[in-house]
């Protein structure tokens, strides 16, 4: 494994915010997420420069999107090895992120990771989103709720929209087909009062790929019947 600078400086130097010693700590943190791979299963992504514009550019990308740096509290749900929770967590000390995650194993490796780069700004919840969302601690607390690859729309709507604030938002970070995924949550955007905003679609360097963005906003409180409980949102989406 080469250390990845060439590749970091040239790709994540164009995120607003980003220094030299940050590019050093998420450098850092990949590398851990690739060490602790080899004996756990987090990303089936081994290349470097896959793992660089797969993992860490596309985690950052969210931040060219003009309200992000306005926003305080933030909640990654279902970070996994820590995307897009800790890659935005290293760019932007300033914000408070909550990363859930329902896996003991890496929430553990997510809490041995805030240690050993001694993230402040980050709290890690090992619980599912449809147990927290019914705790007044988290619930309707967030001015952004963020999930990478994580479940389907509709699925994650009810679990992301019960811990945004009122007129918060909640981002998907989708693949360039998502058009079919969107048509299916229409039901669960009306149920909880939580339209489709904007869409940012972007290619990955190197050809790695089409993303998109998928931004809602919480228009009203949330009832209190969602989310339902645990599975449930996944057997049967609104
Ligand atoms: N966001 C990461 C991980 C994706 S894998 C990335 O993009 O690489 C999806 C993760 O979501 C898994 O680690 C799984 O344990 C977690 N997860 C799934 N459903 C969840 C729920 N209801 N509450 C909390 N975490 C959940």
């Amino acid at each position: 494994m080469n250390s990845g600078l060439d590749y970091l400086g040239e790709f994540l130097q164009v995120f607003p915010g980003m220094d030299a010693g940050k590019i050093n700590r998420l450098v850092i943190y990949l590398q851990l997420v690739l060490k602790k791979n080899q004996q756990t299963n987090l990303t089936a992504i081994t290349n470097w420069e896959e793992a660089v514009i797969k993992h860490l550019y596309d985690s950052l990308m969210v931040v060219r999107w003009p309200f992000w740096p306005t926003a305080s509290k933030i909640l990654d749900l279902g970070t996994g090895a820590g995307f897009p929770g800790i890659p935005l967590a290293i760019l932007c000390p300033q914000q408070q992120y909550c990363l859930v995650e329902a896996n003991k194993k890496k929430a553990e490796f997510l809490s041995f990771i805030k240690n050993e780069l001694r993230l402040e700004n980050i709290s890690v919840v090992n619980d599912r989103a449809e147990n927290i969302a019914r705790q007044q601690k988290y619930r309707e607390q967030y001015e952004i709720v963020t999930a990478r690859a994580v479940a389907n729309t509709a699925v994650l709507l009810e679990l992301a929209i019960p811990l945004c604030q009122k007129d918060g938002y909640f981002i998907a970070y989708k693949g360039g087909n998502y058009q079919n995924e969107l048509a299916l949550a229409q039901n669960a955007i009306e149920i909880l009062d939580a339209p489709l905003v904007k869409e940012i679609p972007y290619e990955l360097p190197n050809d790695f790929g089409r993303r998109c963005l998928l931004i809602f906003q919480k228009t009203k409180t949330t009832p209190d019947k969602y989310p339902r409980r645990p599975g449930i949102p996944e057997k049967r989406p609104l």
